[in-house]
C-alpha cells in the first residue's frame, strides 16, 4: 500500500456498505464476508417465473430476472440505499455489471437491444445528481454490449410510495410514466433497469408506457433486487 493510499484510508476509511466493517485491502464493493453470503436470487426460468408473474396482469413482459433478493429488514438493502442517496453512484455501476454477468449464463441478454432506466421525476434528479436506475443500467451495459436509451419520463409528482399500501401504491402508480419510442427503437427488445422490486407496479407501468407508445416493442425487465415483506 503507498502513502497516500495509507493516509486516503486513514481520513477517509473505506467501509463495507453491508455491514459496516472496515474494508481490507483488495476488498472494493463490501467485505468478502458479505460477498459471499449475498441472497442470490436464482432463476429457473428467464421466460415464467415470479417476477414475470407479478407484472404480467397489467403488460406483457418477456423475461425477468434479478441479481437479489431479501425481505425490508435485511442489512443487504444498505447497499441500495448506499447509492440511493448517499451519493455513491459508483456503487451502483459495479452492481449493475456484477448483475449483469451473473445472468449471462441464462441467456437473459440474447436478442437484447437496449436497456431503459425507471426514471426519477425531474426534481429528484436535480436535487440527487443522477439516477440510480441508470447508473445500474450503465454497469449492465458494459456487460450485455448494448446502449443505455432513456425513453421513459416520469409524469407527476405524486405522494411517496413509502406509506402506501399494496393497491394504494398500485393506483399511485398508474399513468405517472410516458414512452416515446423513436423510430430506430421501434419493434426492439428492451430491458427496463430499476434498483428495487417490490409490487412490481413501477416496473409493470414502464412496461406498459413503452408498449402503448410502441405495441411492436419486446419488454423485459431487470430490476437489482426483489425485495419481500
Ligand atoms: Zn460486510
Amino acid at each position: 500500500m503507498s502513502l497516500i493510499t495509507d493516509l486516503k484510508e486513514l481520513l477517509l476509511p473505506r467501509l463495507c456498505p453491508v455491514c459496516g466493517k472496515l474494508l481490507m485491502e483488495g476488498e472494493n464493493v463490501m467485505c468478502a464476508y458479505c460477498a459471499i453470503s449475498m441472497p442470490r436470487y436464482r432463476v429457473t426460468n428467464i421466460g415464467d417465473n415470479l417476477l414475470l408473474r407479478m407484472v404480467w396482469d397489467r403488460a406483457d413482459v418477456k423475461r425477468a430476472t434479478t441479481y437479489l433478493s431479501y425481505n425490508h429488514f435485511s442489512l443487504y438493502h444498505n447497499l441500495v440505499i448506499d447509492f440511493k442517496f448517499h451519493g455513491k453512484c459508483d456503487l451502483a455501476v459495479r452492481l449493475g455489471r456484477w448483475a449483469a454477468t451473473a445472468a449471462v449464463k441464462d441467456g437473459f441478454w440474447e436478442d437484447i437491444d437496449a436497456l431503459v432506466p425507471v426514471p426519477l421525476t425531474r426534481r429528484r434528479q436535480f436535487e440527487r445528481g443522477y439516477n440510480q436506475a441508470e447508473m445500474l443500467a450503465r454497469g449492465m451495459a458494459e456487460v450485455a454490449e448494448v446502449p443505455v436509451v432513456n425513453l421513459l419520463r416520469r409524469t407527476k409528482n405524486r405522494t411517496s410510495q413509502t406509506n402506501l399500501s399494496g393497491e394504494e401504491r398500485r393506483k399511485n402508480a398508474e399513468d405517472l410514466y410516458k414512452a416515446y419510442v423513436p423510430d430506430e427503437w421501434r419493434g426492439k427488445h428492451l430491458v427496463l433497469v430499476d434498483d428495487v422490486m417490490t409490487t412490481g407496479s413501477t416496473l409493470a407501468n414502464c412496461a406498459k408506457a413503452l408498449l402503448d407508445a410502441d405495441p411492436s416493442l419486446e419488454v423485459s425487465i431487470f430490476p437489482l433486487a426483489l425485495a419481500r415483506d
